[in-house]
């Protein structure tokens, strides 16, 4: 079993204590802060500056925040728009080189970001897959939420127009906590509409700006919480948890 008391923290690098070195080359996922600097771990920093090749989702985005850490990496774009009509070419620029990153705008990249299609065929490709673990919006959403989190589902973003009655359709049988991703603009009617297919008691939660300066979790039943974002005031970014259907609502 390995044991990592806190003086050996200042080794915990790329190499110590997962070292891997033989499994080159590899693909490693670099999660990046959701709002607070301080969230780059030291092993995030180190895996930034290790990177032969960072692919961003936005380099200009991602330049921004290695300037801010004072590191400077050779990057390539890596978005929804080119993931897979230039799969073959990711594929063989991990294969050329030791160690590429990959890291989207913000949080872990393949949760609601780019990231899955080229997991996968590394998966396929016998390429090493390795993720460090960091930032990510709906974990401290949904700790906070008071709502249970032994056994939740993640729904990110639902569709915004096709596929999305029949998503809300399926989720009104949902006994687990059910956790949402949405944007400012859309805030307001998406809770209602959640009144409207969970039932307006439904008790939920809605934290926006995690890590922020102006962080705010309100918790209340989604007829109260759909009142208080109406409008199209609403700033920020947001995550959405709703409780799941309890068993007596099913008799
Ligand atoms: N990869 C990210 C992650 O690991 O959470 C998610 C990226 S997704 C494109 C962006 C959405 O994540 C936002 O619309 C919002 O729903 C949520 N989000 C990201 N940062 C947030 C924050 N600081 N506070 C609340 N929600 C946030």
């Amino acid at each position: 079993m390995q044991c990592i008391f806190p003086r050996d923290l200042n080794i915990v690098s790329l190499l110590l204590p997962n070292s891997k070195t033989d499994h080159l080359p590899k693909l490693l996922l670099i999660p990046t802060p959701i709002g607070n600097l301080d969230d780059v771990s030291p092993r995030v920093r180190e895996a930034l500056a290790n990177a032969d090749v960072l692919l961003a989702e936005d380099t200009r985005h991602t330049g921004k925040l290695l300037s801010l850490l004072g590191l400077k990496n050779k990057m390539v774009s890596y978005h929804k728009f080119n993931e897979h009509r230039q799969l073959e070419h990711f594929i063989d620029l991990i294969q050329e080189h030791n160690l590429v990153g990959l890291v989207s705008d913000a949080g872990t990249p393949g949760i609601s970001d780019p990231g899955f299609l080229l997991v996968k065929h590394c998966v396929e490709n016998e390429i090493e897959v390795e993720c460090l673990p960091g930032p990510t919006a709906f974990v401290p959403a949904l700790v906070v939420s008071g709502l249970p989190c032994d056994r939740f589902c993640f729904e990110g973003f639902l569709p915004v127009k096709k596929g999305r009655k029949k998503r809300l359709e399926s989720l009104k049988e949902e006994k687990r906590t059910m956790v949402f991703y949405e944007s400012p603009y859309r805030i307001g009617k998406c809770l209602e509409e959640f009144a409207g297919y969970f039932g307006s008691d439904r008790q939920a939660s809605v934290s926006r700006e995690l890590s922020k300066k102006f962080e705010e979790t309100r918790r209340a039943d989604l007829k109260t919480l759909a009142e208080h974002f109406s409008g199209s005031k609403n700033k920020g970014e947001f995550v959405v948890v709703v409780e799941g259907k309890k068993e007596d609502q099913d008799k």
